[in-house]
């Protein structure tokens, strides 16, 4: 399934009538007034991708077998 980047509506993968470039990538657009609306400033609505940290869960109180 593909998501319009500008208003989060599930687009249907066929046929896809809306769609645009930016930086190498191909984003799909629910009508031509999202396809414009991103283009005007792809920046709006596009997340950088920041990598979200790990919480690691530690097992604290259980005895771990010792390898030699
Ligand atoms: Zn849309």
């Amino acid at each position: 399934m593909l998501t319009d980047p500008v208003c989060g509506r599930t687009i249907e993968p066929v046929p896809i009538a809306y769609h645009g470039h930016h930086a190498d990538t191909t984003y799909y657009f629910c009508s031509v007034q999202c396809r414009d609306k991103f283009q005007a400033s792809p920046g709006a609505y596009l997340h950088p991708v920041v990598p979200v940290p790990v919480v690691t869960l530690r097992v604290q109180d259980e005895p771990r077998p010792r390898l030699a």
